[in-house]
């Protein structure tokens, strides 16, 4: 028992000297006031920051609706919260091998990401819209299913690129790009390379609220359910995640989040 004890002491003075040395205004004494952080478990939270205002760029930080509920989510959990931008379609592979914890994007729940991975409860509901110019033919979306033989753009990976390959594309009704960004999708569209995009609602309306001569159609595509995934082989963590997004849920939290992003006006 000394032996543990000692052992486990040591491994604190340790983490304390970590703590203490790794900052530069050492005054000596704080290092279990403002050196906490270095004892905290990390929660890492892949994203792909392109897709306002759930996730984007500012003032060289990742902020928007899933950066804030995912610090809601580790404050619960007493962890600290790393996020980690990368490509959209590396988020499913990189979450289930392990690479990262959890996977926050504005993802919407299907029945092919959750073979590899599994989702919490969903936490906002999303709606695959459709951007064409001012001018365009196209006028709902039973025009994409028409002849016009539209070329649609899309954002690698996402439910827009995985519908739209398989209703229209694979159906010889059209032709799909895909692009890293969906803001790439946009200037293509601008730029008369493609004839639509299809895209979430909400970057659908940042798209269109930053660029002249575009409209989002009436008509939606599809109705979706956005949720946290995590490790099929990581149950614990996904329970405590969870957990702590219903609790946030229930308290009415992250409904303040959405409204500070999105119904504020
Ligand atoms: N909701 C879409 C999906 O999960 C798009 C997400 C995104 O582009 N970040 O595929």
């Amino acid at each position: 028992m000394k032996k543990i004890l000692g052992l486990v002491l040591a491994v604190i003075m340790m983490a304390a000297c970590f703590a203490g040395c790794g900052s530069k205004n050492d005054d000596g004494g704080s290092a279990a006031g403002d050196g906490n952080s270095a004892e905290k478990e990390k929660l890492v939270m892949a994203t792909n920051a392109e897709f306002p205002p759930y996730e984007y760029h500012e003032g060289g930080e990742v902020v928007g609706i899933d950066a804030e509920v995912a610090a809601l989510i580790a404050d619960e959990l007493g962890m600290e919260l790393e996020i980690v931008d990368v490509d959209f379609d590396t988020i499913v592979p990189g979450v289930s091998s392990g690479r990262y914890d959890i996977g926050m994007a504005g993802m919407t729940v299907t029945e092919e990401r959750l073979e590899s991975v599994n989702f919490t409860t969903s936490y906002a509901t999303g709606i695959q819209s459709i951007i064409v110019t001012e001018d365009s033919p196209i006028t709902s979306v039973d025009d994409l299913f028409g002849d016009g033989n539209y070329t649609i753009g899309v954002q690698t990976s996402t439910t827009g690129d995985i519908y739209s390959t398989e209703d229209i594309e694979d159906a010889g009704l059209g032709t799909v790009n895909r692009y890293n960004k969906g803001a790439d999708a946009v200037q293509a569209l601008l730029a008369g390379r493609i004839d639509c995009v299809i895209i979430d609602n909400e970057p659908a309306k940042a798209f269109v609220e930053a660029n002249e001569g575009l409209k989002i159609l009436d008509t939606e595509y599809a109705v979706e359910d956005y949720a946290i995934c995590y490790a099929k082989d990581n149950e614990e963590l996904g329970a405590k995640v969870n957990e702590a997004l219903e609790k946030l849920i229930a308290d009415g939290k992250v409904q303040e989040v959405i409204d500070k992003y999105i119904n504020a006006d």
